[in-house]
């Protein structure tokens, strides 16, 4: 689950991560409102940035640098609502609805902070670079040595010594050495805390006056952790999320849009990657990645159906799945009743192994609806991918 970067500022600053002063606005008159009370604050200037579930925001026009409030203004204005394109969100772009109002700092450096799982080293890694303020990933593409980084061993957690490896790294003065201790250790038990997949702060800046801030941040939950974050799940912002996605989430459905035609309906997500795999080998391209579960049910089934085939690219519907705890029977009887309810056309091929497969497959052939059945994946990919193209 991703949040905003505005909430993000207010789990760092309740675990003492200093975050420079500033406020979410929905609205134009909002952001008038907190512009002008931290100019009232003394404020020298203030930064209008726009909150979406990107980063980039900077580059395509999403964050800018006021002097005045007339020019607070005018950027609010600018930015409040318009469709913001960055290399995260797609040609299309993402539409504004907040912004975050905020005291500009007087950068000196502009670095980086960051923890990840590894999965390579089944172990989380706190990564710092002197490379900060411009896309990570080009920096690790390009210069990976200017990534310092230290794992963390999970039995002891991360060590105020590890921290101070990577201040020296990163080339902070001596009296900063300290300052940077403590926000390294502030964020490492935030990212715990929370159940954290990714914690990044880019950039994470020293001013001139030697304080250390961090001007962003982008936090990931793990979504299998959330059921014990009651408070972590409300920050959810819906509207920033696909909403075919959002369906799918109601009925407990992983499901995550795609580019191509030949919708899948998988249970398991290693089948599900095996199935988007043999589509593309096949010559397809699958529109979409979609784990039903092991013991989906028919109400969930349906939901499904009706999720592949709101997506209007869906031109072919590719059902492969193994019957372990959801019996392939069972399976049938609800893909057969999904069918009629929502008076699916589109060509629909299945592949379908494992418990109670030839009642499954009786069911099928007595339901008078057009089903085919490959006898392999191999072969059902290929009907399916072939089907999608006479439509
Ligand atoms: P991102 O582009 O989505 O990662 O958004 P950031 O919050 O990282 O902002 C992008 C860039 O805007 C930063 O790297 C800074 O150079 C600049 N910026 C952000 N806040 C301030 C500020 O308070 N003062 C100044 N001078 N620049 C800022
Ligand atoms: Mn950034």
């Amino acid at each position: 689950m991703k949040i905003h970067e505005y909430q993000a500022k207010d789990i760092l600053a309740k675990y003492g991560v200093a975050v420079p002063r500033g406020e979410v606005a929905n609205t134009l008159d909002e952001a008038l409102e907190v512009a002008k009370r931290l100019f009232a604050e003394g404020a020298k200037g203030v930064v209008v940035k726009a909150q979406i579930h990107a980063g980039g925001r900077g580059k395509g026009g999403g964050v800018k640098v006021a002097k005045t409030l007339e020019e607070a203004e005018q950027y609010a204005k600018q930015i409040l609502g318009m469709q913001l394109i960055t290399h995260q969100t797609g040609p299309q772009g993402q539409k504004v609805q907040r912004l975050l109002i905020e005291e500009t700092a007087a950068i000196d450096r502009e670095l980086y902070l960051g923890i990840v799982l590894d999965r390579a080293a089944a172990k989380l890694v706190f990564m710092a670079s002197q490379a900060g303020g411009m896309e990570i990933e080009e920096v690790a593409a390009r210069d990976p040595k200017a990534i310092h980084k230290a794992y963390i061993d999970p039995a002891v957690g991360f060590q105020p010594y590890q921290a101070r490896e990577l201040a020296f790294a990163l080339g902070l003065k001596p009296t900063q050495i300290n300052d940077a201790v403590k926000f390294m250790m502030g964020l490492y038990k935030a990212y715990m805390d929370t159940d954290s997949s990714l914690l990044e702060i880019n950039p994470f800046i020293t001013t001139k006056d030697d304080k250390l801030f961090a001007l962003d941040c982008k936090i990931n939950f793990d979504d299998n952790a959330m059921f014990r974050h009651k408070d972590l799940k409300e920050l959810r912002d819906i509207a920033e999320e696909d909403p075919l996605e959002v369906e799918a989430s109601k009925y407990a459905l992983n499901y995550i849009k795609l580019d191509g035609n030949i919708a899948c309906m998988v249970n398991g997500a290693g089948l599900a990657m095996a199935t988007m795999d043999i589509i593309q080998y096949a010559g397809g391209m699958p529109a979409n990645f979609l784990d039903v579960g092991g013991g989906a049910n028919q109400q969930q089934i349906e939901a499904a159906f009706a999720i592949l085939l709101a997506d209007k690219a869906v031109q072919a519907i590719f059902i492969n799945i193994f019957g372990g705890i959801l019996r392939v029977d069972v399976l049938a009887t609800a893909v057969v009743a999904a069918a009629k309810k929502l008076n699916v056309t589109l060509p629909i091929i299945l592949r379908l192994e494992g418990t109670n497969v030839e009642e499954g497959r009786k069911i099928l052939q007595e339901s008078g609806l057009k089903f085919q059945v490959g006898s392999t994946m191999k072969e059902a990919a290929e009907l399916v991918v072939a089907a999608a193209k006479r439509q």
